[in-house]
């Protein structure tokens, strides 16, 4: 049984609120308790004493270099292709999610672990995998497990962007004109999410219910395109998914969380 959601700030995450995140979990969940904290690193670097954190903070910060990605094409094809920097893609720091993942999982404190806690870290790093056959590093929003990673940079990022605008954007970068394409962002803006976009909350709370229910329930998606359990792989998908006015959990999944409710308080 699920019985405590630690949630983790991405304070460099624009428009982030994990507060208003909690809050929404917690209204779905009245089982279970809900905790936000700072940041993942600087919450649990903290819980140790003040002269071993510096020797720690030491070691985490050369771990997480080490497992940095600096060039996204694949290791297979690097003989035969001219690498490709995330800076290059105005991705900024880009890792490998189970490789992060395992860095952070062994920062959690041992009476933390387990099925009855579900660690929410957002943060603004990309994420991503090496997906077999495939060119590039395929960038993800959500690493599921302990602790879950959820990349705020990965809501705008890691979604196809609709053909047509792709492929005007890189025409008019082309050209030198950036407030042409500016200007193109911001009509497309309408439709789908961009860095500092003030939706963002209802897409991170979107992520933390996948996560929630894939803890509680075993489940990993939905076919239902409006419920937030549905797997996103365009910026249309996450817009009907997350942002849309009838963005809701569908009734199969609502179900499941009233029910669990019931039997929560048939336990008490
Ligand atoms: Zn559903």
């Amino acid at each position: 049984m699920l019985e405590k959601i630690l949630v983790y700030d991405a304070p460099d995450a624009m428009g982030l609120d994990v507060r208003v995140v909690a809050r929404h979990l917690g209204d779905l969940l009245p089982q279970a308790e809900v905790e936000t904290r700072t940041d993942f690193f600087t919450w649990h670097l903290g819980q140790f004493d003040p002269e071993q954190v510096e020797v720690l903070t030491d070691e985490v910060a050369a771990r997480l270099e080490e497992r940095e990605v600096h060039n996204l094409v694949a290791p297979a094809r690097r003989d035969e292709l001219e690498p490709v920097t995330p800076e290059s893609r105005d991705l900024g720091v880009v890792y490998v999610a189970d490789q992060l993942q395992d860095v952070m999982r062994v920062l959690l404190k041992h009476e933390e672990r387990g099925p009855s806690f579900l660690h929410l870290a957002y943060i603004t790093q990309c994420l991503g995998h090496w997906e077999a056959g495939e060119v590039y590093l395929r960038l993800q929003i959500i690493q599921h497990g302990e602790p879950t990673i959820i990349s705020t940079t990965g809501f705008v990022e890691a979604p196809a962007l609709p053909r047509e605008y792709a492929f005007r954007r890189a025409h008019l970068l082309s050209f030198g004109m950036e407030e042409a394409a500016e200007e193109l962002d911001e009509r497309f803006a309408g439709a789908a999410l961009v860095h500092g976009d003030a939706r963002i909350d209802r897409v991170a709370a979107g992520y933390a219910l996948q996560a929630v229910f894939r803890q509680m329930f075993g489940e990993v998606a939905c076919d239902t395109p409006t419920c937030p359990l549905h797997p996103a792989a365009t910026h249309d998908e996450l817009a009907r998914a997350h942002l849309d006015e009838d963005s809701r959990l569908c009734d199969r999944h609502a179900r499941m969380l009233i029910t669990a409710r019931g039997g929560a308080a048939d336990a008490d």
